[in-house]
Formats: C-alpha cells, structure tokens, sequence
C-alpha cells in the first residue's frame, strides 16, 4: 500500500504535470468506485486543476470549489498520461480527462475494487470522517511533547503507529522501517516507552521518511511508475542479514501482512513466535 513518501511523490509530480489545466470531462469506469454522488462527477467539467496533494496516505485533486480525495488503498494508482484510458481497460476507475488526450487516471491493479474517491465541497472534504479523524503527519515529525503524548497509549507499537487516526502516513512497510531504525521491538507498547526511546522514534520518522522522499525526488521523472523503488532495509528482507548488525531478519506472519524485525537490536535477542506456524503445527 502506498505510504506518506509514495503517496506525497505522487501529488508532487501529479501538481508538476497538471496544475492549470482545464478539466474536459470526468467519468468512473469502477463501479463502486465513486463513494459520493453529488455533486456529480460531471460538475468537474470546465474547472481547472489547481493542483494536487497528499492528505495522509490519501490524494487529494483540488478543483476550483471542488476536491476529490482518493484512497489508493492496497492496489490502485492515480497517474497522467499522455493519451486516454481504452474503455476496455478493466483496471480503470476514475478518469480525468485533460486537453491534449491528457488524462489523470485512477487504475486498480488485480480483481478487488477498494479503491475509492469522493467529489466533496473544500468543507466537505475537512468533516469528512476519512479526513477529520487524521491524527498530524508522521513527517515532518510532530514535535517532541505531541509525539509523546499521542504515543502514550497501552498498545503495541506496530498497530498504534500504523492508526491513521494517531498519526498519518505510516503503513505496514515504513512501520518496519522506523521500528527497525529506532531499535524498538514491534511489541513494546506506546505508554512504556521512555523519553529516550520516544526521541529515537520521532527522530526516525524525519529521518527514514525524509530519506525516502529524497530518494524518491532524484529516481521517480515525471512519471510515475506502477511500483515505486522503494529503499527498504528490513521489511520483506526476512532471512537477509540485518544490514546494521547481521543478524538474521527474522517475520512475523499475520493473515495479510508481514512484520520484519532484526531480533538482536530489537527483541533483546528473542525471536518472537510465528503465528502462521504455530498454528500450522497445532
Ligand atoms: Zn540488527
């Protein structure tokens, strides 16, 4: 799923390639795609694009007295292109047309439909729950007496860094990443860290988060490709050296997602149960 750098490098280069464009035509090949019904699609017609940006891991496409927010969720992307969708295109959701055959387009790769978009007014789009609820952006990092009290909860660090509604933008792959960064176990909980560990924490969302975007700013062109490359050091590397310390990365398995983690830095040398195998060899 796009994070807070894939998802802030798509607005970037969509606002670089877009902005001022006068809006031609707009339709939702997805059938469930559009999640609101008025205005209707069509009232985008002959606005121009003032631009695009990130709100959490969502875009959002500002035109005139209107916005659409989109949530790529685990499979879709929003990119231009430089001439329009075949309407035989099954991954296609929501199409922008612009001038020139121009066309921003929302595609969905594989058989689900999740992703989904909204036409809201600029007030709209602030009560909207997916946008009211968001807790500040992990990056930049909020500053060190909001970053230890919106922490201070009794759960897990990997669930609570990845609730949007404590802080935005972190996802299954960049949790691992600054968890990793931070020589903090998955497991510990948000109310039992130290000011010290909490720092370190704060410090990594700037640090991995910025980093990527850098990367992102001097690999990605004006387009934006279906897979980022993204600069990942432990997550989906089980079984690689840890590249700090060399110990073996070892993960955990959920029902749809991976937890990576280097057991020496992290879990005081304890390499945590699998919960796919011990219930495989229950
Ligand atoms: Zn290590």
């Amino acid at each position: 799923m796009p994070e807070l750098p894939e998802v802030e490098i798509t607005a970037r280069r969509l606002s670089r390639g877009a902005a001022g464009a006068e809006i031609e035509s707009a339709l939702a090949p997805g059938m469930v795609t559009m999640k609101t019904f008025d205005p209707p699609l069509e009232a985008l017609a002959g606005r121009t694009l003032a631009g695009v940006r990130r709100v959490g891991k969502m875009l959002a496409i500002d035109a005139g007295e209107l916005v659409v927010l989109v949530h790529l969720m685990s499979a879709g992307r929003l990119q231009l292109w430089d001439s329009r969708s075949s309407l035989r295109d099954r991954t296609s959701r929501l199409l922008i047309r612009l001038p020139g055959d121009r066309e921003l387009r929302l595609r969905e790769f594989g058989t689900q439909q999740r992703a989904w978009a909204k036409l809201l007014t600029p007030e709209a789009l602030e009560a909207d729950d997916a946008v009211a609820t968001l807790g500040p952006d992990a990056y930049p990092a909020p500053p060190p007496d909001e970053f230890s009290r919106l922490l201070d909860q009794p759960r897990h660090l990997h669930p609570l860094l990845r609730d949007q509604r404590v802080i935005a933008g972190i996802g299954r792959s960049w949790v691992d990443e600054l968890l990793w960064t931070a020589r903090l176990s998955p497991f510990q909980k948000g109310s039992e860290l130290d000011d010290d560990s909490l720092e370190r924490l704060r410090v990594a969302c700037d640090e991995v988060l910025g980093d990527v975007l850098d990367h992102y700013e001097q690999v990605i062109g004006d387009t934006i490709p279906d897979k980022l490359p993204m600069p990942l050091q432990v997550h989906r590397r089980a079984g690689e050296p840890c590249p700090r310390c060399g110990t073996r990365i070892e993960a955990i398995h959920f029902k749809d997602y991976v937890m990576c983690y280097c057991p020496e830095e992290q879990t005081g040398g304890r390499v945590l149960k699998d919960r796919r195998l011990s219930r495989l060899l229950k």
